[in-house]
Parts: structure tokens; sequence; C-alpha cells
């Protein structure tokens, strides 16, 4: 059964393939020839990955699944949340976490979340799973691995952050991680 995820992301791809029935022929956005820039404008996680699996479903009528992740810090009412990659510059990590380092001066409560909503389109009903990894946000940049805000993000029961801790640990706590485990257990247990 064919199945896309609404992504061009071969790494995303890659990690869902390895795990998934091999009943399901998993398939990119490249490979279905959607070029288009997939609209993102709801002010949720779900609604933004709802809107890109029903943008597949819609014009390709394939059965889709889409995510959308981000970082949610207290202190900020859960900014920068559906704004994560674009916090002070387009995909620019280093201008973002050095945005979430300023805002964050002065405040005393550091904690935060990274949370992934996945959007499953499959015959003819929508699913929603969803992963949160709660932690903090350390005082300086740490670490070299991983993307995004991994240098500044701490996770609950470790005193290194995720850029520090590498991929393994990381994939086995993280947000996406947690969200892809509950859509593999639904597909699989189809
Ligand atoms: P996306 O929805 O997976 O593209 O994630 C949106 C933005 O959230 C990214 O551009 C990053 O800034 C941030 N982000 C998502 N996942 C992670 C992560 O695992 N570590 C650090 N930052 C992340």
């Amino acid at each position: 059964m064919k199945l896309v995820f609404a992504t061009n992301n071969a790494n995303k791809i890659g990690e869902v393939a390895a795990v998934l029935n091999k009943r399901f022929e998993l398939m990119s956005l490249a490979d279905i020839g959607c070029t288009a820039d997939i609209p993102e404008t709801a002010d949720t996680f779900a609604g933004n990955a709802l809107q890109k699996a029903r943008f597949v479903k819609e014009h390709f009528g394939l059965d889709c699944f889409a995510d959308d992740t981000g970082l949610e810090v207290t202190a900020l009412g859960g900014a920068p949340g559906v704004h994560s990659a674009r916090y002070a510059g387009d995909h620019d990590s280093e201008a973002n976490m050095r945005k979430l380092l300023a805002e964050l001066e002065g405040k005393s409560d550091r904690s935060a979340q990274f949370r992934t909503v996945i959007a499953l389109i499959l015959n003819g009903e929508e699913h929603v799973f969803e992963g949160i990894v709660r932690g903090r946000i350390s005082e300086e940049k740490r670490g070299t691995e991983g993307f995004g805000y991994d240098p500044l993000f701490i996770p609950e029961g470790y005193d290194e952050s995720f850029a520090q801790l590498g991929m393994d640990i990381k994939n086995t706590i993280s947000h996406r991680a947690r969200a892809v485990a509950k859509l593999l257990e639904y597909l699989n247990s189809l």
C-alpha cells in the first residue's frame, strides 16, 4: 500500500522506512512529483501537520502523513512554537539560538519542551499522534551534534544538551521518536 510521508528530508524518511511494516511503500513528496510549497499557515502543530497531509490527499489522491515540530518555552508563553524554524531568521539556527538566549536573559524559569505532531490520513480517516520531550534551556550553547536548538536543549534526566548527548540517545527519547513510535504502533497494528 502506497503511503506518502509529506517531506523531502531523506533522514526522516529513512528513519520511518526502517521500522515500518513492509506492506507500506513509503514515498516522499519528490517521489510523487509534488514540487509545491505546501502551505503551513495554522497556529498549532496539529493544524500545520493536517494542512500538509490534506494537501497531498486533495491534490494527489494518496494516503499520507505529515509532521510539524517546534520548541515551546514556558517563560515565553510557548514561543517560538510553530515559528521555531523562523524565530529570528529563516532556518538560521545560530540567529534563532541567539534570540532565544536573549529573550530568556534574567528569567529564572528555563523549562521548555519539544513537541512533534504527526497527522495521518488513511482510508478516509484522520489521525493525530503527538510526541513530547520536556527539558530546559541551558545558559549557553553546548555540543556540536544534531541541528536547530539542540545545543541549548537539556532533556529532563540529563545534564547534557541534545547536541552533547548525540543521536543515539536523542533518537530514543526525542519528541520525534515518540511521535513516530505512536504512528508505527498504529500502522503496524493494521
Ligand atoms: P520541522 O517541523 O521538523 O521542520 O521543525 C521546525 C523547526 O523546529 C526546525 O527548523 C528547528 O529549528 C526546530 N526543531 C525541530 N526538531 C528539532 C530537534 O530535534 N532539535 C532541535 N531543533 C528542532
